[in-house]
C-alpha cells in the first residue's frame, strides 16, 4: 500500500476534486491508499472494503492520459461514496444504471467537455471489455452523452 499523494500530484488543487471532497480534499487525499497491481486486464477501482484505491500498473502506464485522470476523478467520487457508507457495487442494479457509477461518471464526463471532449470521444472513452455495445450506449444515454445511430448495416442484420 502506498499513499495516493505519493503518485498522484496535484489533484488536490483540481476543481472537481475539490467539488467532491470540499475543505476536506487535502485531508482526504493525504490519507487515501493507493495498491498497484500487475495486470493487463482492469483500470482502477476502489476496494469496497476500506476504501483504497486499487491500480492497475500495466494501464497507468500503457493507458491514454486522458482516460487515466477522467478514471482518477471518477475513482474518487467511489472513495467519498464509500467514506459516507454507501454501497459502491450495487448488485440490484445493472452496471450502467447504478446510482453510484452515473454520479462518478457524471463529474469524470463533466471534466472531460471542460477538457474539450466531444460526445463521439466520450463514447469511446466509456467503452470497457466488460460491457456490450448496447451496455455502453444506455451507460451514455444515462449521462447525457449523444451517440450517432448505429449504421444501417448493422440495424438490418
Ligand atoms: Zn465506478
Amino acid at each position: 500500500m502506498h499513499s495516493f499523494t505519493d503518485f498522484f500530484k496535484g489533484f488536490e488543487r483540481l476543481p472537481a476534486v475539490r467539488s467532491i471532497f470540499g475543505d476536506q480534499t487535502e485531508n482526504v487525499l493525504r490519507q487515501l491508499k493507493v495498491e498497484f497491481f500487475s495486470s493487463k486486464f482492469g483500470y482502477m477501482g476502489v476496494s469496497d472494503e476500506d476504501g483504497h484505491l486499487i491500480v492497475s500498473a500495466y494501464y497507468l502506464r500503457e493507458g491514454e492520459a486522458i482516460s487515466k485522470y477522467l478514471d482518477v476523478i471518477h475513482e474518487l467520487v467511489h472513495v467519498k461514496q464509500f467514506r459516507n457508507g454507501m454501497a459502491l457495487f450495487d448488485e440490484t442494479y445493472e452496471y450502467h444504471n447504478r446510482p453510484t457509477e452515473l454520479e462518478a461518471y457524471k463529474l469524470a464526463v463533466e471534466e472531460a467537455r471542460r477538457l474539450g471532449m466531444s460526445d463521439k470521444e466520450l463514447f469511446e472513452y466509456l467503452k470497457v471489455d466488460w460491457m456490450s455495445e448496447e451496455e455502453v450506449r444506455k451507460l451514455a444515454k444515462n449521462l447525457g452523452i449523444k451517440v450517432a445511430p448505429k449504421r444501417a448495416q448493422e440495424r438490418v442484420r
